[in-house]
């Protein structure tokens, strides 16, 4: 039996976490005891002491751990998570089913009942992402249920325990047969290599494939596409492989030359005839004013936050001035697409970030169309938090 703890919700949170609400937080919970055991089940209780929810303690960046059921008598076992599992399986059918896909978000956390879980399918292949040792502690039975649910070829698992959420630097390996890395999965039928082996990122970051397909489907044709933040350059070839004259790829990271080179190539796509720039954003803009370089479109992807050289970036403090520097080299009737997995504001926000950039700029623009999460990627509308990506398409008027 695993320990279990009461802790008790402070009255003005009580009604929240009754109507669903799934994130153990410390401003909720009265004396919340930060230093019990990972792993540990906890009841969330009233101030009368009347059961609300139970979940388990374990801590992320984002709060304490995640609520689990609201059934008091509902044991947290192997079966409890193979429903959980077989629920989520069940949603992605059609992403099961896809000729053309077969890359996608099998279980994606708090959206699925499994707050600091994701889960992730790759031709065959699932990859865990465990965000607290707590989570972390429940491993055997998520993955026993998940093995007796599906067949798969390997099975890899990220430890993201660190509070900022950093990977840990590990093999990854948990059972099946070891991959011979980059496998190529694919995506609307267009390639990537993947890697389940290297590092916290594995080349592809799958909650962006509608904006890929839609600037490939309707946007790239003849055009001139500057990708920013570009990291093994999908956009770009989303780009290229829709028509584009010419994709320019830029990100700091060295590993993005090679990255973004291999990318292009799974595709049959000669990369010598795009350009793939490391350098820092902020310099590239620079350049661009000074050699009058203007683009048909222009993706700005940023982390929400990242420290480099010479500065550090934050979405929510810098965005309207990224923005400003876009604006700059993009052509009259152009396309800025702006996007954000910042939780730290919403739509609304974005929106005005955008809206000053423009005034800022004495520009005038149209909002064009807007995306967020996939279906894949399941959000309750109880944790609107979740919903966390935000991607604009922005025309600069002339
Ligand atoms: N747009 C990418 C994902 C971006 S991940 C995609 O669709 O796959 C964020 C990337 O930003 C990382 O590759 C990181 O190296 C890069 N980055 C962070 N700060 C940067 C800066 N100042 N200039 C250029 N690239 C930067």
């Amino acid at each position: 039996m695993k320990k279990e703890m009461n802790f008790t919700v402070k009255g003005k949170f009580a009604s929240k976490y009754k109507s669903g609400y799934p994130l153990i937080s410390k401003e909720a919970i009265v004396k919340l005891n930060d230093s019990i055991e990972e792993g540990t089940i906890i009841r969330l209780v009233d101030e009368k002491n009347q059961f609300i929810a139970k979940g388990y303690f374990g801590k992320q960046n984002k709060g304490f751990g995640w609520v689990l059921s609201r059934d008091e008598k509902e044991q947290i076992d192997q079966e409890f998570f193979k429903e959980k599992l077989r629920a989520a399986i069940d949603y992605r059918k059609p992403f099961f089913n896809s000729q053309d896909t077969n890359a996608f978000r099998v279980v994606n956390g708090e959206g699925d009942g499994l707050g600091g879980l994701t889960i992730e399918y790759f031709d065959g292949y699932y990859l865990i992402n465990w965000y607290s040792i707590g989570i972390y502690k429940f491993r055997e039975l998520i993955i026993n249920a998940l093995k007796e649910l599906v067949e798969f070829k390997a099975i890899y698992q990220k430890k993201r325990f660190d509070v900022s959420g950093k990977y840990i630097e590990e093999d990854d390996f948990v059972a099946g047969e070891r991959g011979t890395f980059p496998i190529i999965v694919k995506e609307n039928g267009v390639n990537f290599a993947v890697y389940l082996n290297e590092g916290a990122m594995v080349g592809v970051f799958l909650d962006q494939r509608e904006v890929r397909k839609r600037i490939r489907d309707a946007y790239a044709e003849g055009k001139h596409i500057l990708n920013t933040f570009s990291y093994t350059g999908a956009f770009s070839v989303f780009g290229a492989v829709g028509g584009a004259a010419k994709t320019t790829s830029v990100d700091l990271a060295n590993r993005s030359m090679s990255k973004t080179i291999e990318q292009f190539s799974v595709n049959g796509l000669d990369y010598e005839a795009q350009d793939i720039i490391v350098e820092d954003v902020f310099r590239y803009f620079k350049y661009a004013v000074k050699k009058e370089l203007t683009f048909d479109m222009v993706i700005l992807d940023p982390p929400s936050f990242a420290r480099s050289k010479k500065m550090v970036f934050s979405a929510e403090k810098d965005y309207k001035d990224l923005l400003k520097e876009t604006i700059a080299i993009t052509k009259d009737e152009g396309i800025i697409v702006a996007s954000t997995n910042s939780s730290a504001f919403n739509m609304k926000k974005f929106k005005g970030f955008i809206d000053q950039a423009f005034k800022e700029s004495s520009r005038k623009y149209q909002l064009v169309e807007e995306f967020s999460l996939p279906k894949d990627f399941k959000t309750i509308k109880e944790f609107p938090e979740g919903s966390y990506l935000k991607v604009v398409f922005i025309k600069k008027l002339a």
